[in-house]
């Protein structure tokens, strides 16, 4: 099932306690594709521009990802972002925020890409994920992803795109802030209340915790001794997770989610592991599989009761 992804595509500069980069490859769409590409066929749609050179696209391509609706606007400036991290790298600090080319930006899908059965709007000005949610009406299984940006400078059309969806994923502190309730269980109910079937909290190194009206799902994240750059992790996250229900074809019950949570830990270790795309784009099936089975092994356990006293 191809799952079409409409988000920024951008060139980052990061620092970290490990090092930096002044112009990597990254951007929301192009972490997300390179791991949902793993499920199955991935159309990316976003402008580029003059600057957006061969190797970006080629990585960008990786595992067939189909590229026929990356626009390459004729004088403009591809998007870019740039942040510091913290040094126990779960918080960081945007330092730059360049939209470029998505500011004019209008989505011109092609037919393959406004027919996928699975669609997500990776972070990007509510107003553009709305549009594209809306030419995308025969998709079955919608997510998005979102960042406090928006909520504190666009909060109605985040509001009324997150309307649409199936899913948000969304990392714990912005669904606090997006709802004003004090933790994410209650914040992510009220959502639900918002005619989601999904809540997905991500809690950066503490892992992801999946709400449903069915249950509520919490996984770790994977251990990992070393951490380089952790810049597009939710995204990986995303990829995996929505390129699982894709595989799965578009099943969105909690049975399902729950085992796709496995497949966006997995992938998102992997990411943060060097900077920017560099892991996963050599990454293999086989690593993933290493990891998912990793995961179940270490949070599985068997239930033997014990006499408790009191
Ligand atoms: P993550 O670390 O998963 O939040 O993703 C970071 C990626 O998102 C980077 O590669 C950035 O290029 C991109 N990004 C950062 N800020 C924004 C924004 N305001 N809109 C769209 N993409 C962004």
């Amino acid at each position: 099932m191809s799952v079409t992804v409409v988000g920024s595509l951008a060139y980052d500069a990061v620092k970290t306690p490990f090092g930096s980069r002044d112009r990597m490859l990254g951007g929301a769409a192009t972490h997300f594709a390179l791991a949902a590409s793993f499920f199955d066929e991935v159309r990316v749609v976003g402008p580029v521009g003059d600057d957006f050179d061969d190797a970006s696209m080629e990585v960008l391509r990786t595992r067939g990802t189909v590229t026929d609706d990356v626009e390459r606007v004729a004088g403009g400036k591809t998007f870019f972002w740039s942040g510091v991290y913290a040094d126990n790298l779960n918080s960081r600090e945007t330092l730059a925020t360049d939209l470029n080319v998505f500011e004019h930006f209008e989505p011109k899908l092609s037919d393959a890409s406004r027919s996928s059965e699975v669609l997500f709007l990776a972070n990007i000005q509510p107003e553009l994920q709305l549009a594209v949610r809306e030419e995308c009406a025969a998709a079955r299984f919608v997510a998005m992803d979102s960042m406090n940006l928006w909520i504190d400078i666009a909060r109605e059309a985040l509001e009324r795109t997150i309307r649409t969806v199936d899913c948000l994923i969304l990392n714990d502190e912005e669904l606090e802030q997006l709802t004003g309730r004090a933790t994410t269980v209650a914040a992510a109910q009220e959502l639900l209340g918002w005619g989601l079937k999904a809540v997905v909290a991500k809690q950066g190194k503490y892992g992801a915790t999946l709400f449903t009206e069915e249950d509520v799902f919490a996984l770790p994240a994977y251990p990992l001794e070393h951490v380089v750059d952790p810049t597009g992790a939710g995204d990986t996250f995303a990829g995996g997770f929505v390129g699982y229900v894709a595989a799965q074809g578009a099943d969105a019950s909690h049975e399902v989610l729950a085992r796709a949570m496995a497949y966006g830990t997995a992938l998102a270790s992997y990411n943060v592991e060097e900077f920017g795309t560099e892991r996963v784009t050599r990454l293999t099936a086989d690593e993933i599989a290493g990891r998912v089975s990793d995961l179940h092994r270490m949070t599985a356990f068997t239930e033997a009761p014990v006499a408790l006293r009191g």
